[in-house]
Formats: structure tokens, sequence, C-alpha cells
């Protein structure tokens, strides 16, 4: 099964905007291959799982910013770093996005199924991107697995 890349969805090439104008330019993701790796896939939803969660936290964080009696609220926070708010918050959630990784590539490393099923959860897989091999491949008889043996492939114990 191969996996188009989610960013072009096998396009290779992507449409950016410069200077005002629309240019079409090769897809950055998947290094203009129009597939990504299984691997590759899986790090994207990991990361599509991190920036969710570094969203919500960034949100609450901004809440009771804004709630704060002193009335030093976000904006006043992002007006002392010289930063407009947006950007301020994109770049608070690109911090939280970082940790957040880090955290679950740690967590990864002893609870994989745990990691797996967050990820499924809150970064399920895209269907759409599937391309699965064509019906003529069907050739050599396909050997059925007994479906217990499955489940418990990935245990590293
Ligand atoms: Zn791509």
């Amino acid at each position: 099964m191969k996996i188009k890349c989610p960013q072009c969805r096998g396009e290779r090439t992507q449409t950016i905007e410069e200077d005002g104008r629309r240019i079409q330019d090769d897809c950055f993701h998947c290094q203009a291959e129009g597939f990504i790796s299984e691997e590759k896939y899986l790090a994207d939803r990991m990361l599509a799982m991190a920036n969710l969660l570094a969203c919500d936290v960034v949100e609450r964080h901004k809440r009771l910013e804004n709630s704060r009696e002193d009335g030093e609220g976000w904006a006043f926070h992002a007006a002392e770093s010289g930063m407009p708010e947006a950007d301020y918050t994109f770049a608070a959630v690109a911090d939280e996005q970082q940790r957040t990784l880090v955290l679950f590539q740690k967590l990864d490393q002893g609870c994989h199924e745990l990691v797996m099923s967050l990820v499924d959860r809150l970064a399920p897989e895209d269907e759409s991107l599937f391309v699965r091999d064509k019906p003529e491949d069907k050739t050599l008889p396909l050997k059925e697995e007994p479906e217990e043996s499955e489940e418990y492939d990935d245990i590293p114990f």
C-alpha cells in the first residue's frame, strides 16, 4: 500500500502565495514524490496530535491570563514581547507543540500501544490517502494470519 502525501494529496506540487501571487512549487513535504513512507505518515499524525493538544493548552492559558485581576492579559504580554498578538499566539502554540511531541516520543518508548491508541483517536488515519494494490496483484494466494496473534505483535516483551 502506498500513502499519498497529505500536503499535496499526491499532486507533487503545491500552490503557495508569494508577493500576493499564487505560484506552483514542488511539494516540500514529500520532496515532490507525491507519496510518503508509513513512518513519515505516523510522524505526521503524531505532530497533528501534538498540535491539537498544544492549541488547547494555549487557549486555556490565554483565557487564564485574560481573567487575571491585574489586567495584564494575553495581548499585554504579546505587546511586551514586541509581537503582534497572532504571532505571539502562533509562537506559543509552536513551543507547546514541541514540548508535547517530546513528551509523546518519550512515552512511546515504554507505552507504544497507549500512544498508538491516542494517535488513532486524536489524529485518525485518512483513508482517502491510501492507494491500495490493484486487484490483479492478487495472483499470489493470500495467506490468512490467525487473528489473535496480530494484536500482540508489537509488544516488546
Ligand atoms: Zn507532497
